[in-house]
């Protein structure tokens, strides 16, 4: 060993020692004990470099939200700048800061049309229960204070406070501390695990207006005037990259119309471009009363987030409301807005978006679907910067591993020794990569997914 890479091995050691203090969030702490946390150092571009010196192509730009890449200039000096000219102030009681009324401005104009008004948080799991308080209000406002129900689906994710995760649909989450009353959770347009609960194909437009369906009668069952709201992703992210079929959105729109309760796009992953258009909600062309955002909107450099209020709502809150009792130290806070704000400036520099639409995606998800022929591959499915291939044992048969083999586990420790990162969600190995991602980068990405796919099949043969 050189005399470099002992030092290196003992700077690892050294901080994996430190890290023994540290609670791990979504960590099982006895795994980590047996193979302590590799530590990453640095990042430029859309690559991590660890304490060895290892460099991994980042294929879920950090946790689907360094949106613009690591090492962005713009971003680093309007920190810099911010925190030197005010580091803090709140915008409550009347006050507020030149970032934040950019950043509120800026807001409006790259949201749809009919959303002008923006709330902050520091995270997407706080703007969700602000999203709970605001949908609240509103129909209490309306006088219709009945109107609790909020509908979710099951395995969605947004969030982890108490709200947030009564919101998402995630068992595991449910089981360690419940969930709070008026959440209701029906089925997730999972098109791919329909097929392998049958065990046989199933018509995809006719499954996505069934799925539909399942919020109508939902509605019917609670009763109209206690149903508050409906929310979801777009593309439900974490709980496995679930595109749904084509034929679901505009059915749910047309039942959240139909019964008059609020539609509630959560925009945390899928805002800022992830789909080739600056929402979801705009690549499905839906029309959220309140958009829950995060991540993307500052490229993850810094915390924050925000609910994003349609005109009809916030007309209700501000005309009829007086003063709405929720708010954060830090919404808004000055050095992470004036961050978002430069994170939007350069995505619009840059024609991101449009160049994610146009080159960037059609080139990763025609490559992403070559992966579709390794024999592990049951279904390849995405959208924009966004994928999920999923791990089957006989893809005729619509046939999953048992569960207890961990497959997609295995796959994801073989990508990262490939230098690679691409996550596992159950047998899923799921895809969120930067939007500057080059077709350089997606060549290098293919090679060391389809590498670690054939030693995954060697291991598990
Ligand atoms: N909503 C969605 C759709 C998410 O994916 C996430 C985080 N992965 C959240 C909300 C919660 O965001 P945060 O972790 O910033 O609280």
């Amino acid at each position: 060993m050189t005399q470099n890479a002992t030092q290196q091995l003992a700077g690892t050691e050294k901080w994996q020692n430190l890290d023994g203090h540290h609670l791990h969030p979504f960590t099982n702490p006895n795994d980590l004990k047996q193979h302590p946390a590799r530590i990453i150092e640095s990042a430029n571009g859309v690559y991590l470099t660890d304490t060895e010196g290892n460099q991994y192509l980042d294929m879920m730009a950090g946790l689907w939200c360094v949106n613009m890449g690591y090492g962005q200039q713009d971003l680093i000096k309007a920190a810099s700048a911010q925190i030197e000219q005010l580091p803090y102030y709140n915008v409550f009681f009347k006050t507020s800061h030149p970032p934040v009324a950019e950043l509120s401005a800026l807001l409006a104009e790259v949201t749809p049309a009919h959303m002008n008004h923006a709330f902050f948080t520091s995270s997407g799991s706080e703007a969700n229960d602000t999203v709970l308080r605001m949908v609240w209000r509103y129909w209490d406002l309306m006088g219709k204070p009945g109107k609790r129900v909020v509908i979710s689906r099951k395995n969605a994710y947004h969030g982890s406070t108490i709200a947030a995760s009564s919101l998402g649909g995630m068992d595991e989450m449910h089981q360690q501390g419940g969930i709070i009353p008026d959440i209701v959770h029906v089925d997730q347009p999972d098109w791919f695990a329909k097929r392998c609960e049958l065990g046989k194909d199933l018509d995809r437009a006719e499954f996505g207006r069934s799925v539909a369906k399942s919020i109508a009668d939902k509605i019917e069952e609670l009763g109209v005037d206690k149903v508050a709201a409906f929310i979801a992703e777009p593309i439900q992210g974490a709980g496995g990259v679930i595109v749904p079929p084509e034929t679901y959105w505009p059915e749910v729109q047309k039942i959240c119309d139909h019964y008059g309760i609020l539609l509630v796009a959560d925009e945390v992953i899928c805002g800022f471009g992830r789909t080739g258009e600056w929402f979801g909600s705009d690549y499905f062309n839906i029309k959220p009363d309140l958009m829950p955002i995060a991540k993307g909107l500052s490229s993850g450099y810094l915390p924050i987030g925000g609910v994003m209020v349609s005109d009809r709502i916030a007309d209700v809150l501000i005309n009829k409301g007086g003063e709405f009792n929720h708010g954060y130290t830090y919404s808004g806070h000055p050095v992470c807005a004036a961050v978002a704000v430069a994170n939007i400036k350069l995505m619009q520099r840059e024609n991101i978006v449009q160049k994610v639409r146009e080159e960037t995606a059609p080139y990763l998800q025609k490559r992403f679907r070559e992966l579709g022929e390794h024999p592990l591959v049951g279904e390849v499915r995405g959208v924009g910067m966004f994928g999920a291939l999923e791990l089957v044992e006989d893809k005729q048969a619509y046939r999953k591993f048992d569960k207890n083999r961990h497959v997609g586990i295995i796959c994801r420790d073989y990508c990262f020794e490939n230098n690679l990162v691409m996550r596992a969600v159950g047998d899923a190995m799921i895809i969120s990569p930067p939007l500057v991602t080059q077709k350089a980068d997606i060549d290098v990405f293919i090679e060391r997914a389809w590498k670690s796919l054939e030693q995954t099949q060697k291991k598990i043969a």
